[in-house]
Parts: structure tokens; C-alpha cells; sequence
């Protein structure tokens, strides 16, 4: 299949997902021939907050963090997204997945706009007391647009089921009912859906079987690769051993392991409990997690953090198909260095979708008070990521541009008609 070429971009794009995803949007707007205004409207979100404020140690100190939540688009409908706690959190990496978000929940056809939010704090270094006393704050902090049917936030790197459930108690504290709603990922004792934590990784492992039968590769035996065992990385490697893949290798924050012949993933995750790292998985040989990206295999699978795939080291990626399951994980220039050397990248809004998508089913279930069974999120999950992939790969070959192009063209589309239908308020 041909890929559309980008114009060369200047390098300092790699370094900020926010110059990044605008980049990214302006070559779909450019396609789309839209008209200025509407461009100069979506290319923009439409909130930002940043707050600052204290959270009591516990050795008796106070200490000030800094927090943010970001709109991007209220077209479709309440805002959904995301909560990262990480160090690197800015504002401008908050814009680009609040965008990101936009365009992956038009892309499935979800009712909602795109948001996200983050605490810059590095959560491993905070005792769970010391947690829960930065969640409750953060979440009192940005009640004033979380709700419902106006802003749902939902897990991110740093969070996961207990920070979501600190949220929603603290929402429904101050409102004095429980408003499970409100948030989504959260534990299945209060209002979560089954099936809503292997979601995401589950949605890249059904991209992997689907790009795999696209492309006329097999699955069995084939080697993959995956950076970043958190939710999303761990539970797509699970999967994909199971579909009978050879997993090589795997990573995390504090490095990776590589088994040519295949890592034994469930024995992976019991060392990973037991030991907080994949690191030192016995049988393994250590890798960095710059090697870990260039390793030969058929299938990488970036699951960490954006802009890990560049114009430095896209040349020596060795594998066939990149399905991200991160967000960001490849940089605009890097786009291109790809597609000239024939190596299909599957973008993130469409190949990690499945989280948002089963956060809209659990969202659904809540507002009826009405709850499915694991069976029926999974069954529908999977036909909505298959027509996904479907669309998509369909629109790529029609209109000869890269996946991602079309999956943005889909995604953007989708908000700028909603957007010339309900028109320019006042
Ligand atoms: P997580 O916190 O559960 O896991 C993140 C993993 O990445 C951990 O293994 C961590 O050690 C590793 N990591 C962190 N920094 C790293 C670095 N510099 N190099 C290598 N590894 C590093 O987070 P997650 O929820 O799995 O999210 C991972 C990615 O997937 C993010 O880009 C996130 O935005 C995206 N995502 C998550 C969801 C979801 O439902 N959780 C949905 C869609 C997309």
C-alpha cells in the first residue's frame, strides 16, 4: 500500500506531544479542506485548568503540587479521558492527550468530547496515605467540571482502580449521593464494569490478529515485542502468548528482558509481582529500553509513554507493524522514515481504543443502574474494534495515506460535521 509522504518537519516536534498531535491534526484538516474558523476552533481546547495545591506528608511537611485538566472538545458530547500521575506531566503533553482523546472517541463513534488530566508527582515515591490525600484534593480541585454528563475522567499512567475509587468517593462526598458515573476504571465493588482492565490491552491485542490477517501474516510464533508493562502492556503480552505469538521481550521504567525463543508471560507477571520489575526475570537477558525498540520481530507494541519512536532510532526499528498502544509513542518525523522503509504503523486512537470504548460501556451501565455480563463487553468490544480496523484500513487504501492519516481523517471529521450542525454559539 502507498503511503502519503509529509513535508520534513522541524526536529524540535518530536520533543512536545502538543506540537506533535497539532501537527498531526493540521494534516488531517489540510485534507479535509476545512474551513479556517472551524480549524482555528478544533486545533485549540476548549478548557484549561491548572491548579496548584498542598497535600500534608507524613513526615508533617506540607508539599504543593501541581495538577491540570484538559477539555479539548465538548462537540460530541461530555468530556472523557485520562488521569496520569507522573513526573514529566506539563501542560502541554495534558493538551495533546486531551486532542488525542477528541479524535480516538470520534474515530469509534463514542458520545463523547476528549479530555485529560495529570498530577506531576512521581506516585511510587508517595506512601498510599500520602496518595489518597493528593487524589481527594486533586479531585475537589477539578469537581467544578468533573461529572457525569460534563467531564469523566477515567485511568492513565500512574493511576489505576483505587485512585479512581478515591475520585468517585470524593465526588459523591461533596455532592452526598454516590455518583458512580462520574468516573470510569473503577474497582467492580462500586459501579465498575467487568473487563474494563485488560480493555485496553485486550482492544491492541485484537489490532495485532486483525493488522496480521490485513497484511496476510501469521500469528503463531510470531515474535513481538512490547515496551511498558503496565495495564496496557501487560495484559496485550498476555494475550498475545496466548494467541500463540513468541513475546521476546518486554520493559518497564526500570529496563527490559529478551528471550529470543520467548518469554514465558504469566511467569513474567508473577516475578513482576513479586519483585515490582521485569528486570532480573530469570532466563532473560537484560536489555535497555532504547535496545528493546530495535530488536528484530514482527509485531512492536510501544505501551509506555509518547515519543519513544523518533527520527533518531526510526531507522533501525526492525519490526513489520508498530501497534501502539501507548499514546504518542511515534513522532510525526518518524511517521515518514517508517513509511519509506515499508513498516506499517497502526496509531494509537484507533489500537488502544478498547480502554475508552469499554470506559463508555461501564459509563452506560452506571447511568442505568443495569450491568453486563464479561461475555457481553468482551463480544462487543471486539465488534467495534474490528470495524475500527476495518474502516480505516478501507480508507487508507482508497485514499493512499498512512493509517493514521485516516484514522485522523475519520476522527476530525466526525467532530467538524457535528460541529457545522449544531453551528456557532451565540
Ligand atoms: P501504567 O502506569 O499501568 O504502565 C506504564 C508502564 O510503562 C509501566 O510498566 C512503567 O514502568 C512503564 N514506563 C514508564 N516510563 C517508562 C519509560 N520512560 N520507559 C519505559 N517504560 C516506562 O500505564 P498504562 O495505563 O499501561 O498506560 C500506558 C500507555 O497506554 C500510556 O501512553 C497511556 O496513555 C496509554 N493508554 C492507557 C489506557 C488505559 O486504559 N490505561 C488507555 C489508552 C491508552
Amino acid at each position: 500500500m502507498d503511503r502519503d509522504v509529509l513535508t520534513p518537519t522541524a526536529p524540535h516536534v518530536s520533543d512536545n506531544p502538543w506540537a506533535m498531535a497539532q501537527r498531526q491534526f493540521d494534516q488531517a484538516a489540510e485534507r479535509l479542506a476545512l474551513k479556517r474558523g472551524l480549524r482555528e476552533y478544533l486545533r485549540v481546547p476548549e478548557w484549561e485548568f491548572t491548579v496548584h495545591f498542598p497535600v500534608k506528608m507524613d513526615d508533617g511537611t506540607v508539599r504543593v503540587f501541581t495538577g491540570y485538566r484538559v477539555m479539548h472538545s465538548t462537540v460530541l458530547g461530555p468530556t472523557k479521558g485520562g488521569i496520569r500521575y507522573h513526573p514529566r506531566v506539563d501542560l502541554d503533553e495534558v493538551r495533546a492527550l486531551a486532542m488525542w482523546m477528541t479524535w480516538k472517541c470520534a474515530l469509534m463513534h463514542l458520545p463523547y468530547g476528549g479530555a485529560k488530566g495529570g498530577v506531576a508527582c512521581d506516585p511510587h515515591r508517595l506512601s498510599p496515605r500520602e496518595l489518597e490525600a493528593l487524589t481527594r484534593r486533586y479531585a475537589t480541585e477539578i469537581a467544578i467540571i468533573m461529572g457525569p454528563k460534563s467531564d469523566i475522567p477515567a485511568p492513565d499512567v500512574g493511576t489505576n482502580e483505587q485512585v479512581m475509587a478515591w475520585m468517585m468517593d470524593t465526588y459523591s462526598m461533596h455532592r452526598g449521593y454516590s455518583v458512580p458515573a462520574v468516573v470510569t476504571g473503577k474497582p467492580l465493588a462500586i459501579g465498575g464494569s467487568a473487563g474494563r482492565r485488560e480493555a485496553t490491552g485486550r482492544g491492541v491485542s485484537i489490532i495485532v490478529r486483525e493488522a496480521a490477517r490485513a497484511l496476510g501474516l501469521p500469528l503463531a510464533g510470531e515474535p513481538v515485542v512490547v515496551q511498558g508493562f503496565g495495564n496496557v502492556g501487560s495484559v496485550a503480552a498476555r494475550l498475545l502468548h496466548e494467541a500463540g505469538c513468541r513475546v521476546v521481550a518486554v520493559s518497564d521504567v526500570h529496563g527490559g528482558i529478551y528471550h529470543p525463543g520467548g518469554l514465558d508471560i504469566p511467569a513474567v507477571e508473577r516475578h513482576v509481582r513479586a519483585t515490582g520489575s521485569v528486570v532480573a526475570f530469570p532466563g532473560a537477558e537484560p536489555v535497555t529500553n532504547a535496545e528493546l525498540l530495535e530488536l528484530p520481530c514482527t509485531f512492536l507494541v510501544p505501551a509506555a509513554l509518547e515519543g519513544q519512536i523518533t527520527w533518531q532510532n526510526a531507522g533501525r526499528i526492525r519490526a513489520r507493524v508498530i501497534v501502539e498502544g501507548a499514546n504518542g509513542p511515534t513522532t510525526p518525523e518518524a511517521d515518514e522514515i517508517l513509511a519509506r522503509r515499508g513498516v506499517t504503523v497502526v496509531p494509537d486512537i484507533l489500537a488502544n481504543a478498547g480502554g475508552v470504548v469499554v470506559s463508555y460501556f461501564e459509563w452506560v451501565q452506571d447511568l442505568q443502574s443495569f450491568f453486563w455480563s464479561e461475555e457481553e463487553i468482551t463480544r462487543r468490544l471486539e465488534a467495534i474494534m474490528v470495524r475500527g480496523f476495518q474502516r480505516i484500513w478501507a480508507l487508507a487504501e482508497a485514499e493512499r495515506v498512512s493509517l493514521r492519516t485516516a484514522a485522523l481523517i475519520l476522527g476530525v471529521q466526525r467532530v467538524a460535521a457535528a460541529l457545522m450542525r449544531r453551528g456557532i454559539y451565540p
